[in-house]
């Protein structure tokens, strides 16, 4: 949760200024959390909670409908999201935002079973999108990998010949080719997954993610998400994360950790 919203933080910066190198300053005054931090406070608040998940969101997206980006000319949510606000129906969206804000799901539940059905109901509720629902399942089994798999190449084994999913290129293949601003699931959760594979710490994970373009703080915020149950998240960087979020975003953090502790 934390490691996500880190990524999403420390990439904001570079969604619309992608960088091709892993040498950045992590922080600097104009980072700032977007709809992927808000989405995965709210999915934290609905584990917390006994609420339906749609009350939830929908709070939250009310909250934040009128956050921008980009010095107030990009809108922090996408349309479909948006659109969702407001009609409350699913829209069978195939893109990352049904990834990027799971990763409290993982961090909480014990059981993979359990983890699994609470992604899907929620990848259900907005992205009911056969595969979507392929790669917030494939996010979460990787997420449970992790915890337990020291060695990153068993775990790239495993994820990418039961989903079928492309893990064998390295970031530095995978870079130069990575030219659009892709936020399809399909073209930005193998990625986080290979950031996060050949990561030695939660930094560098981030570092590699934001090193490939693209929707660099989604692509940050998915292999935080994963890197932070393979490694810690260093104090300062967890110290500056606290202070670029609201009040509201940090009680629900403070509560989830001392829930899961
Ligand atoms: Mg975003």
């Amino acid at each position: 949760m934390l490691g996500a919203i880190t990524g999403d933080i420390i990439g904001s910066v570079y969604e619309f200024h992608n960088i091709k190198t892993k040498n950045f300053p992590l922080f600097s005054e104009k980072s700032t959390f977007t709809d992927d931090s808000i989405l995965t406070c709210a999915t934290a608040e609905w584990l917390l909670s006994n609420k339906d998940a749609k009350e939830i969101f929908l709070k939250w997206g009310h909250v934040y409908q009128n956050r921008t980006i980009e010095n107030g000319k990009i809108p922090a949510f996408g349309k479909g999201f948006m659109g969702w606000l407001q009609s409350g129906q699913p829209y069978g969206a195939k893109t990352n935002g049904c990834v990027m804000r799971i990763s409290p799901i993982g961090l909480m539940e014990k059981d993979i079973e359990i983890a699994l059905k609470k992604a899907i109901y929620l990848t259900n509720m907005t992205h009911n999108h056969p595969e979507s629902l392929k790669y917030t399942t494939a996010y979460i089994e990787t997420m449970f990998l992790l915890k337990k798999e020291k060695n990153p190449n068993m775990v790239r084994d495993y994820i990418s010949k039961k989903y079928e999913i492309d893990l064998s290129k390295s970031i530095d293949e995978i870079r130069p080719e990575y030219n659009k601003f892709y936020c399809s699931c399909k073209n930005s959760v193998p990625q986080a997954i290979v950031a996060v594979l050949e990561s030695s710490s939660y930094e560098e994970a981030i570092r590699n993610a934001v090193s490939l373009g693209g929707d660099s703080d989604t692509l940050a915020a998915m292999a935080g998400g994963l890197a932070e149950v393979k490694f810690q998240i260093p104090t300062k960087i967890a110290l500056q994360t606290l202070s670029r979020v609201d009040k509201s975003m940090r009680d629900v953090i403070f509560k989830f950790y001392q829930k899961i502790r």
